[in-house]
């Protein structure tokens, strides 16, 4: 069976193929960098890097864009206030947000890219729209005129038959019971940052920048356009209106957005003040792997309840993956027939792809694959688990971590590389053949002060790392 997505815009579970060669042209909504990213926002990303991930494991290639909003009305705002240019007040916050990409393990997209860097590329969209006939000019001001665009709404799914033509609005986010014309390109205001262009003095909206980037640098229709369900109205209609008004072909064949991360029934918002960065949640012991691990272990739409104890319980279910993989690797199995260990892994291999082809169903992978891991266990208790049956089962913990990456621990800044820990057990080892026990007992307290568990098997000591 081909991988399949709900695409919003048909309200469908589809068969997906990139529309040309096997390269997947992917375009994602990026982050604002006006603040830290908070949880919920990167719930949004690690999503993508699942969706990315798996699309790779399937050996499509990607061609995957993210643009990083560095202007918009609230960077402008506290730009002012602290009276330095936007590029000063967004830098640091992009490095932080890429910083929380790589530390939560999302792949790099092939492209990311500015707003502020393709200005010339909006306006050019804005004056081919304007040769459309779909803008008009208000105060200085540029404006969509959505009256002209038959289809919007066609994403979102409302009808806004009613709507008042002529009404508009330059904030870029707005309710849907009130579509409006939205703004294309704003005048400039004293004081605040513009660019001098043929179409005036000002600065783009929002909306205009997704438009210009992905057609850039994808074409003019793209395989995917993923982004947070907010996203979906208005900012994806009118990314829709803007392009397919200029080039009469479909934007994006597949649209597919997350869900929320919720915390007691609420969105995660900075506005709302209910939100927790990646830093806050690391400082307070938590590993990286266990939230990347609870991120991704809700299927994407289906909202996440984010509590601690769900964090918790995200960091225990690594541990017996952890464990697992150790016994696989390191327990001494007898020769004997493999055939229905292997045919076991197999046909659990099997079910945990069928998984993730449906629609990226992380919920049902995780639990296929913990199935395996009892099933797996109990075989090498009764004996029925043979040399030969390692590699199989391995091949799809290697599958698993392909998708989820979890199972190499995070090694904290200063803390001790894995030869590190080899020459302390090594040491420890030594202490106790040669009955220096009180030795051997300082060596253990301070690797497990440092995260690090010692086991004494039969088949000699190992030793693994906290999750
Ligand atoms: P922003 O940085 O505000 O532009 O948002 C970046 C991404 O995070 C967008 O795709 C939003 O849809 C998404 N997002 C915002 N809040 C949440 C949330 N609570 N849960 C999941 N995604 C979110
Ligand atoms: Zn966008």
């Amino acid at each position: 069976m081909p991988i399949r997505f709900y695409n919003t815009l048909t309200q469908k579970v589809e068969d997906f193929a990139p529309a040309h060669d096997n390269t997947v042209r992917m375009y994602v909504c990026g982050p604002t960098v006006y603040n830290y990213a908070h949880i919920g926002n990167l719930r949004t990303f690690t999503f993508q890097d699942i969706l990315r991930r798996w699309l790779r494991a399937r050996q499509f290639e990607t061609l995957h864009v993210m643009n990083i909003t560095d202007v918009d009305d609230k960077i402008i705002r506290s730009a002012v206030q602290q009276n330095i240019s936007i590029n000063d007040y967004t830098k640091p916050y992009e490095v932080a947000f890429l910083e929380d990409m790589a530390t939560l393990r999302l792949q790099r997209p092939e492209k990311i890219v500015r707003a502020t860097e393709h200005i010339g590329e909006m306006v050019a969209l804005i004056q081919a729209l304007t040769e459309k006939g779909m803008t008009y000019e208000s105060d200085g001001s540029v404006y969509y005129r959505i009256a002209k665009f038959p289809e919007y709404g066609k994403l979102s799914h409302n009808d806004f038959g009613g709507m008042i033509a002529g009404a508009r609005v330059d904030v870029d986010e707005y309710e849907k019971e009130n579509a409006r014309d939205f703004v294309l390109w704003k005048q400039k205001k004293e004081g605040e940052p513009s660019w001098d262009t043929p179409i005036g003095d000002g600065r783009p909206g929002w909306h205009i920048e997704c438009s210009a980037m992905a057609m850039k640098y994808l074409g003019d229709t793209l395989d995917i356009h993923a982004g947070g369900i907010d996203l979906t109205f208005p900012h994806h209609e009118n990314e829709i209106a803007q392009s397919e008004a200029v080039t009469g072909k479909p934007f994006a064949r597949f649209w597919i957005h997350a869900e929320h991360l919720i915390v007691e029934g609420q969105k995660m918002s900075k506005s709302l003040g209910n939100y927790y960065t990646l830093r806050d949640v690391i400082q307070m012991g938590y590993q990286p792997e266990a939230v990347r691990y609870l991120l991704a272990s809700v299927p994407y739409r289906n909202k996440l309840n984010f509590t601690f104890d769900g964090l918790k319980a995200a960091a225990t279910s690594i541990d017996r993956l952890r464990n697992f993989e150790l016994r696989l690797k390191t327990d001494k199995f007898s020769n004997g027939s493999p055939e229905d260990g292997d045919k076991r892994s197999a046909e659990y291999l099997r079910r945990f792809e069928e998984a993730l082809d449906d629609d990226l169903n992380t919920a049902n992978a995780l639990g296929v694959l913990f199935e395996f891991i009892r099933d797996t266990n109990t075989a090498m208790d009764s004996g029925a688990f043979f040399a030969a049956n390692v590699a199989p089962a391995l091949k799809l913990l290697d599958r698993f971590d392909e998708v989820f990456d979890v199972l190499k621990p995070t090694v904290a800044e200063g803390g001790m590389s894995d030869e590190e820990i080899d020459a302390l057990a090594a040491e420890r080892n030594a202490a106790k053949k040669a009955r220096n026990f009180p030795r051997a007992d300082a060596i253990r307290a301070d690797l497990l002060e440092k995260g690090v568990i010692l086991e004494d098997t039969k088949e000699g000591t190992r030793w693994k790392r906290k999750a």
